[in-house]
Formats: C-alpha cells, structure tokens, sequence
C-alpha cells in the first residue's frame, strides 16, 4: 500500500478505535487515550516503525488493547524494530520526568523509546497523524521535558541531546545551536 493509500485508511481506523468504548471509565477519561488510538492507528495502517505490539511486549500490549479499545480484533504488520542500546536510558529519562497523573505514561514512555529506532522524524515513526499530536503527547506525559524543549527542538533530537547531556556526552560539533553548521537538522519544519 502506498502512502497516499494509507491515510484514508489510518483516518478510518482512528476514527474506529475512539468510537469503541473503553473497558472503564478511567480508561474513557485517560487523555493518553486518543494519543494511544492514534499510535496504534497508524500501525494498523503500516506507517512508523513500530512493532505490532508498540514495543511493549504481547501481555501488556493486549492489556493495552483490551483497556482502552477492546472492541479491536485486528493485528498491525508483524514486523521488527531495531534494538537500540540506548533504550533504557531514553526510557528512564522520560520516567524520570513523567507527570505521575496517569499510569498510561509508562506505556507512553516504552512506545516512544521503541520508535526512536525509527529513521524519520519522531511523529512519523510513532505512526502519529502530525507533529502537533506528539507535541501533546510530551506535555500530557513528560512536560518537565516539554517545559525543558524551549526552541522547539525536533523531538528526537531533543530527547537524545537531553539524555546525552545526562551522561556527559558531548557529540554536538558546535559549541552553540546559533553557530552550528547541523542547525536545520536539529530545528525547524517536521514534514
Ligand atoms: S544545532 Fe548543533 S549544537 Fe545544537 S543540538 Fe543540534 S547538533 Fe548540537
């Protein structure tokens, strides 16, 4: 299926899985949840780069299901996401700034840690419909780091400048943003 195909499709899905009802009403309630339909929309429809089960493992994948969209009996594309040696510490670094209003956060912060193996700009490999979807995302989940992001960061970059800066790891090849040649890789447009 070729990407103009898919978004008719994804819209479709997205659509379908909020018109499900949710197991609960804290589920019903969780903001995560229209940001949870979105991911797993988009890997319904075979965009991003995330497993058929988020990253998260079959059990909790299908408690994921069951809570917040039990009425879905379809599997996304069966297929593989790099491992990534730093995706512990990406993780840790989102749990150490979560918000602690929803236990949805631990899920979040596995399912993004896992699309940071992904090749495209952060959004696009969590299979969300816009960057502005992950921008909500960080502020509902993790907005010390959302606060922390002033500039506007591309979000991948973002996280990994954080995490690296954590470790004392220094790769960035300029001093500042304002005179580093590599500017528009980490700033700007997210098409
Ligand atoms: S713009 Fe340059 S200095 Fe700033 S985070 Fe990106 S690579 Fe590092």
């Amino acid at each position: 299926m070729n990407a103009p195909d898919r978004l008719p499709c994804r819209t479709a899905l997205f659509a379908g899985l909020l018109a499900m009802p949710a197991a609960a009403a804290w589920a019903a309630a969780d903001p995560n949840r229209p940001l949870l339909a979105s991911i797993v929309a988009g890997q319904l429809a075979d965009t991003g780069c995330l497993p058929a089960d988020l990253g998260l493992g079959e059990p909790i994948h299908a408690y994921l299901i069951r809570q917040y969209f039990p009425g879905l009996d379809t599997c996304g594309p069966q297929r593989r996401t790099e491992a990534i040696p730093e995706w512990s510490d990406l993780q840790k670094l989102m749990l150490d700034h979560r918000a602690r209003e929803y236990p949805s956060e631990l899920l979040v912060a596995n399912i993004v840690a896992t699309a940071c193996a992904g090749r495209d700009h952060l959004w696009q490999d969590l299979g969300l419909a816009n960057r502005n979807e992950l921008s909500r995302l960080m502020w509902v989940n993790f907005p010390a780091l959302a606060r922390a992001n002033t500039a506007d960061m591309k979000w991948k970059k973002f996280l990994y400048r954080q995490f690296c800066s954590r470790e004392g790891i220094y790769v960035c090849p300029a001093p500042s943003c304002g005179v580093c040649k590599d500017y528009a890789q980490c700033f700007g447009a997210e098409n």
